[in-house]
């Protein structure tokens, strides 16, 4: 496979993983992949990559960060990726002595995407996993067919700053329920070691 094509395509297990066929994942596939590219690093083997998202909940186009995750290996069960719920289609790429690199959808690529039938099917509530599959190829095609130019706007963002958490093995058990708590997440109750449910706090 040639550069552009892995850039654009997402490998099959991707469209396992996300559960159906949609053209977002890939859109996020395709930033994912642009972001490591640009910034010279490969995809996530452990905890390094941070990928910060400035996307919400319960509103359309989520399905990006599933891409996101597959493109650069910064998967959620990692600890690697977050959302700061600004509610935008945009994510930071921040890795430890490179330039963040800041990747967003441009509101004009939006604008044309939205007359994609696919769309249509959306608004009146039909699942993606119910839309004829010609027509969400349809407008998956038609994004592969773009630049990244068209559809991302792409920056360095020379003044994000981050700090990841730093990892700790430390537990100790709950005096109430027994069970094991990391260090960060005890909360102290008549001075005794608790989990947070069992704090009621
Ligand atoms: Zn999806
Ligand atoms: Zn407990």
């Amino acid at each position: 496979m040639n550069k552009n094509k892995v850039e654009l395509y997402p490998p099959e297990w991707a469209f396992q993983f996300h559960g159906h066929l949609c053209p977002f994942m890939p859109l996020g596939y395709r930033m994912g992949i642009i972001a490591i590219q640009h910034m010279g690093i490969e995809r996530e083997k452990d905890h390094t990559l941070h990928v910060i998202c400035e996307l919400g909940e319960a509103h359309p186009q989520t399905c990006m960060m599933d891409g996101i995750q597959v493109a650069t290996g910064a998967t959620y069960g990692k600890g690697l990726i977050e959302k700061t719920f600004y509610g935008k289609l945009a994510a930071t790429f921040w890795f430890p002595q490179k330039t963040p690199l800041r990747i967003a959808l441009k509101a004009s690529f939006l604008d044309q995407f939205g007359t994609q039938e696919f769309f249509a099917f959306r608004k009146k509530g039909i699942e993606p996993s119910q839309i004829p599959e010609e027509i969400t190829m349809r407008a998956i095609e038609w994004a592969y067919s773009l630049k990244k130019e068209d559809i991302y706007e792409i920056k360095e963002a020379i003044d994000f700053v981050y700090f990841p958490k730093k990892g700790s093995f430390n537990k100790d058990k709950c005096s109430v329920c027994g069970e094991y708590v990391f260090e960060r997440y005890l909360r102290t109750k008549d001075g005794k070691s608790v989990c947070i449910p069992c704090s009621k706090y």
